[in-house]
């Protein structure tokens, strides 16, 4: 009864369920928030270590199947909705405080991820199941081809492990593609703080549009020669060998401008 639209793949290996359970780690005492739960895989766990759980479920069908397995927890909480739209700051409690976890729905990871960070001083970590490729480029270095603007922008905000990976056999129906773990904890003080992280976002967003080319092309139409001379950048490097310092001391060039 899986729905392709809402990108439902539910976990039913329970070596693999309780593997995510250990890491995540959940405690008495602990406010945890469970993006789709589906009909309850990681949920029964999570509820069973005490903390403090709200799940956002999107799927209407889901609601009661979820209601029945768990409204007698008094730890727990549901809410009906979009978690691209959810105001994670509605739940409140301290700054850093929220553990956000889910396996999510593929086709919303990326767009979910931005928006959880738009929230970063809310939590204290994240811990996802995603397409495994996304992992990698979640967790990717300088210097090679899953180095692009998802890894710039979290790594921005939050340390990246890839923990482990999961098959397609774990889910029922089973994905085309393989999957993993990952945690992300945002930094309590940013390494590399630009002036305006608005102004990353667009020099980042600007020099992976054509990654083939140098930055002294790419990067035309917003910061000239001495500009990127002046953030102690070599322009005929390509983006992809250039480290989040370096595209903050850019962006930091345009801030000036
Ligand atoms: N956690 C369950 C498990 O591991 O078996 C289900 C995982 S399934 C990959 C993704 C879940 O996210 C589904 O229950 C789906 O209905 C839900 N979902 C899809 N889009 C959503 C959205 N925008 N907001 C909240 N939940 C969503």
């Amino acid at each position: 009864r899986a729905r392709k639209r809402f990108g439902q793949n539910f976990l039913h290996d329970a070596g693999v369920i309780h593997r995510i359970l250990r890491a995540i780690h959940p405690r008495e005492g602990e406010h945890l928030v469970e993006i789709g739960p589906g009909q309850g895989a990681l949920t029964e766990g999570l509820l069973d270590s005490g903390a403090q759980l709200d799940v956002v479920e999107l799927d209407l069908d889901l609601i009661p199947i979820l209601q029945s397995k768990f409204a007698d927890r008094d730890n727990f909480a549901l809410h009906q909705g979009d978690a691209l739209k959810f105001d994670f700051a509605r739940l409140g409690g301290e700054p850093g405080s929220l553990r956000i976890v889910g396996n999510l729905p593929y086709n919303i990871s990326t767009p979910l991820i931005f928006h959880l960070l738009e929230h970063a001083h809310l939590i204290r970590d994240m811990h996802f199941m995603l397409q495994k490729e996304v992992v990698e480029r979640l967790a990717a270095q300088p210097g090679g081809g899953d180095w692009g603007r998802l890894s710039l922008m979290v790594q921005y905000h939050c340390r990246v492990e890839h923990l482990f990976n999961v098959g397609p056999g774990a889910f029922n129906p089973a994905p085309k593609v393989d999957s993993a773990i990952v945690r992300l904890v945002p930094h309590e003080t940013l390494p590399h703080p630009a002036r305006d992280p608005r102004q990353l976002e667009r020099v980042v967003r600007e020099a992976f549009n054509q990654r083939r080319k140098t930055l002294r092309n790419t990067l035309k139409g917003l910061l000239d020669a001495d500009a990127i001379e002046a953030a102690g950048v070599d322009g005929s490097l390509r983006p992809e060998q250039l480290d989040l310092a370096a595209f903050v001391r850019l962006a930091d060039q345009l801030s000036h401008a």
